[in-house]
């Protein structure tokens, strides 16, 4: 009676633990501070059932602002993206669940906000690409790089939170 309901536990630690293991990077860039959407956004997030493990206000220097945007720098747009991304504060963060770096970049939507679909937070809440408020890592291993670029490990947080149960069953 007693090795069902631990082998239920164990699995259902693992799922807990898988749902857990998945991390991106988010960012609401200046233009979205300065027109006071860090709420609307993590709410977007929040919402969704994602959880939030790290959070800090930062202005980046544009030297770091260029490390950020590395894979860019060939572009014609980089020094005035790097110029625009230390312009000012940045909310930085790192969300964690189940699926979080691709199904963030949905929420998120296109680059560019005239190709974002309405719903999406470039769709309802930004016109152009220089200025589409808000950054999220592109798969797993830039979700890792820019977690560790933004953030010291002690700046993050595990838990399990009671609504996981309601989110995950
Ligand atoms: P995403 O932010 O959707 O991952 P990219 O990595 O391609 O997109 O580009 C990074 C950022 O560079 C974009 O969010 C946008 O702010 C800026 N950007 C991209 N393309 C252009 C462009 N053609 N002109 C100006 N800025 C651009």
């Amino acid at each position: 009676a007693l090795a069902l309901p631990a082998a239920a536990y164990m699995l259902q630690d693992q799922e807990v633990h898988a749902a857990e293991l998945e991390r991106t990077f988010i960012a609401v860039k200046p233009d979205g501070v300065q027109r006071g959407l860090i709420s609307e956004i993590i709410s977007r997030f929040e919402r969704k059932g994602y959880k939030l493990v790290g959070i800090k206000v930062v202005v980046p220097s544009k030297e770091f602002a260029g490390k950020h945007y590395h894979a860019l720098k060939e572009k014609p747009f980089f020094n005035g993206l790097s110029e625009f991304l230390s312009s000012g504060p940045v909310v930085a963060m790192v969300w964690e669940g189940e699926g979080v770096i691709t199904y963030g970049r949905k929420l998120i939507g296109a680059t560019d906000p005239q190709k974002s679909e309405p719903g999406t937070i470039r769709g309802d809440l930004a016109v152009v690409v220089g200025r589409n408020i808000i950054h999220g890592s592109d798969g797993p291993e830039t979700a890792k790089d820019e977690i560790n670029l933004w953030f010291k490990p002690e700046e993050l947080v595990s838990f399990t939170s009671n609504a996981e149960k309601w989110i995950y069953g």
